[in-house]
């Protein structure tokens, strides 16, 4: 008989909603999205970050985490005998607000908080190292390409060592419109300390499956998913559904991936 695979596929752990501003649906639709698929168990793992300067807002403001809290609470009971409804937060690292970011995750009791790491700091902007957008890929590759990834990966060693985070999400995503670049040595010792880290801190890690959209693997990827596999470190399956019907989106494909 196959092993089970280590990770919960009824489990999804990485949900977003319209009030990020970048996303569309109620959070009622993407439980009822969730009900229809058969999962006992979702996070909403909403976009929090302090102190970014860009164009264009891809978080929650104040009043969008009232809302958050108050409906995701509703639903929770509502969906009780139904489903497992948990709220949490994908705070997004940023090295100059550190004080800041802490004093955020603290307004609530959140059940869960992913840490990400999206925004590069540089000459008093920031860049979306996630972002397609040509003027972040510019800017990004005018730095450098392997001092930001470096960078990437100190921050979100940093991340983990100073803010109580319950799962790193997307740990290679800064790769995301890179498809061609690979990691150096040094970038694969960081990870390895970073694996180290999460390790003693109990930290999961997300295998986030909107990977399989855009480069046929999920975030991160097979070796770093091995490597956290053979230290133990408990995984977390997240679908980063923007959309109700991106719930569990990809989680078929994860037996069978995981076997490889
Ligand atoms: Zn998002
Ligand atoms: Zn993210």
């Amino acid at each position: 008989m196959a092993e089970p695979p280590p990770v919960n596929l009824k489990a999804d752990g990485h949900i977003h909603t319209r009030l990020c501003n970048h996303a569309r649906g109620e959070m009622e639709e993407y439980v009822e999205s969730a009900l229809a698929l058969g999962l006992q168990q979702i996070t909403f793992l909403e976009h929090l970050e302090v102190g970014i300067r860009y164009d264009h807002r891809t978080w929650l403001r104040d009043e969008d985490f009232a809302v958050y809290f108050r409906e995701g609470k509703r639903l929770a009971e509502k969906y009780r005998d139904q489903i497992l409804i948990k709220l949490g937060l994908e705070v997004g690292l940023n090295l100059q607000a550190m004080d800041a970011v802490s004093r955020q995750l603290i307004r609530y009791p959140w059940d869960s908080i992913g840490l990400s790491y999206h925004f590069y700091h540089h000459n008093g902007r920031h860049y979306n190292m996630v972002s397609r957008r040509h003027e972040n890929l510019a800017a990004l590759a005018e730095i450098g390409q392997d001092s930001v990834i470096s960078d990437y990966f100190a921050g979100l060693i940093h991340g983990v060592q100073s803010l109580p985070c319950s799962v790193v999400c997307h740990l290679d995503a800064v790769l995301r419109h890179l498809p061609h670049r690979r990691f150096n040595q040094s970038h694969q010792q960081q990870i390895d300390r970073l694996l180290v880290l999460m390790k003693e801190k109990g930290t999961a890690l997300e295998i986030n499956t909107s990977g399989f959209a855009i480069r046929n693997e999920p975030y991160p990827c097979k070796r770093i998913i091995r490597s956290a596999i053979e230290s133990g470190i408990p995984l977390v399956a997240g679908s980063d559904a923007h959309r109700p019907e991106d719930v569990g989106r990809f989680f078929d494909r994860l037996p069978q991936w995981l076997q490889q």
